[in-house]
């Protein structure tokens, strides 16, 4: 059983990670931005839901986001452990999922933050939209994205901090490193896959 949480500023590669860590632990990758994008391209009701606030760049209402997280964490292959990216945001959802895991009994294993020179970030989010021809990727825009995602989740590492959740890794270098820094940082901590 292993419940994680991963975060991490734009261009530190959760996204890669996230993949490596659900492989890793058989565990689904639960991203709630991820779900509210494939609800938007499958024009589900929620999905017709949250399509102007997404556009906007505001936050679903957490009523909302809670509840999709809530009936996506009763799903068959959560039952074993999940690794969550994207949610919570709010410290109203780190309450609610704090309650919703407590019910079970259970609550969250390790929080794993990926670090990364700001600086360094820049320059590889630069030469990536440099690369994919995407012009609207400039420095502002990116430290932009920088500062908010800062002023997002300083106060919910605030709260696993004190629980001596969080696990600072290194995110710079090759991902293989990167993978293997997050696996043995875990490990020292008893956290590791289950054998099959
Ligand atoms: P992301 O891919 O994680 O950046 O999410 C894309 C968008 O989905 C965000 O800008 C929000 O509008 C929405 N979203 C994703 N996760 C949450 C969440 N936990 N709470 C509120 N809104 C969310």
């Amino acid at each position: 059983m292993t419940r994680l949480l991963i975060v991490g500023p734009p261009g530190a590669g959760k996204g890669t990670q996230s993949t490596r860590l659900s492989e890793h632990f058989h565990v689904p990758s639960i991203a709630t931005g991820d779900i509210f994008r494939a609800n938007i391209a499958n024009k589900t009701e929620l999905g017709t839901q949250v399509s102007a606030i997404i556009d906007a760049g505001d936050f679903v209402p957490d009523a909302l986001t809670n509840h999709l997280v809530a009936g996506r964490l009763k799903e068959p292959d959560a039952a074993d452990g999940f690794l969550l990216d994207g949610y919570p945001r709010t410290t109203d959802q780190l309450r609610f999922l704090d309650d919703l895991l407590a019910q079970e009994g259970t609550s969250l294993d390790a929080v794993i933050q990926l670090v990364a020179d700001p600086d360094e970030l820049v320059q590889r989010l630069l030469k990536r939209a440099h690369e994919e021809g995407r012009s609207d990727d400039t420095e502002a825009t990116i430290r932009y994205r920088q500062s908010l995602y800062q002023r997002e989740t300083a106060p919910l590492l605030a709260v696993y901090k004190d629980r001596g959740l969080v696990v600072d890794i290194d995110a710079l270098g090759p991902v293989d490193d990167v993978a293997d820094r997050i696996s043995s940082a875990l490990a020292s901590r008893e956290i590791a896959p289950v054998a099959r």
